[in-house]
């Protein structure tokens, strides 16, 4: 019998990952035969923890939290998007025996803001707050949707500006601390730190979110993180949290490693469901 390809998310923590499921209910939907796991692999175990997946014969990674730009540095070569954004979540087994390197974090962003949700990001004034590994999968494929601005406010302030130098050519960006958001409006505001996993929040102005705006928190939890009811108490028109984009950055993977496109929306409606939401 024909052994089942093989693939995994390598992260540290990775207990409560739900790509496993996913990825199993995306093969059951488009009949494809894969074994999908969860590895626990810290920063330091990484290369080799890769090179023996792959050495085994797995087809493809996916890497989390902190494993993206170890990624990046272990891919033989790179898509246009992961090369700019420095962090990689998707390796791909290539036919020549080499290891190509994705970001999917963007586009599954993009995907569940315009498709899933209908917002709007052209013209649009967006907030994204951090600075970190996400931020820099999300900016460009933000910027290619051509918003009227894109601000970046990150704690350390540095990393906001030099993300906003890095992505300058792409659009009209810049970088400041969260000091500096008083007085100021915007249309979208993305949680791209990572304060909602203790429940926190990123110090926020009184009047931030402009009339009828949308909050997105890339973090996703059981419950409504903090972020979604700052959003909720501060009138967003919606304020959603990052499971359609946990599903549809892996639908981007799937199709890299399968060549088959799945539907999300039974999938997000399942995960939904069991989170009683
Ligand atoms: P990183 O560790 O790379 O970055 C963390 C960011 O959060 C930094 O900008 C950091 O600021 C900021 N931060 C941390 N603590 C605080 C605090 N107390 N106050 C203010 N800012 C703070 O994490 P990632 O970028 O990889 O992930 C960020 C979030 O996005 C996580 O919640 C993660 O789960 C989520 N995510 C969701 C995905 C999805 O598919 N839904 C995909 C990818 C990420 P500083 O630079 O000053 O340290």
């Amino acid at each position: 019998m024909r052994s089942q390809d093989r693939y995994a998310v390598f992260g540290d923590p990775i207990g409560h990952s739900k790509s496993p499921k996913i990825h199993q209910l995306f093969a059951e939907q488009t009949g494809q035969s894969l074994q999908y796991t969860a590895e626990r692999v810290p920063a330091e175990q990484f290369t080799t923890a890769a090179d023996t997946f792959f050495t085994q014969g797995g087809k493809g990674l996916n890497c989390t939290i902190p494993l993206k730009e170890l990624a990046w540095g272990y891919a033989h070569h790179k898509t246009q998007r992961a090369q700019l954004s420095g962090a990689v979540n998707t390796l791909a087994v290539q036919d020549d025996g080499s290891i190509l390197g994705d970001n999917t974090d963007g586009i599954g962003l993009i995907t569940d803001l315009m498709v899933n949700h209908g917002i709007t990001l052209k013209d649009r004034s967006i907030l994204i707050l951090g600075a970190g590994g996400a931020s820099r999968g999300i900016i460009g494929p933000i910027l290619e949707q051509s918003p009227q601005r894109l601000v970046i406010a990150n704690r350390t302030v540095e990393k906001a500006v030099e993300l906003s130098q890095l992505f300058s050519q792409l659009g009209e960006i810049s970088g400041c601390g969260f000091d500096d958001l008083a007085n100021r409006q915007f249309e979208l505001i993305i949680n791209a730190t990572s304060t909602s996993l203790t429940g926190e929040l990123p110090p926020l102005p009184e009047n931030l979110l402009a009339r009828d705006g949308c909050c997105y928190d890339l973090a996703y939890s059981n419950q409504p993180t903090a972020f979604v009811h700052w959003g909720l108490a501060n009138n967003a028109s919606k304020s959603l949290d990052g499971l359609g984009m946990l599903v549809e950055q892996a639908a981007e993977a799937f199709y890299i490693w399968r060549k088959v496109r799945p539907r999300t929306e039974t999938v997000i409606a399942l995960l939904n469901s069991q989170r009683g939401l």
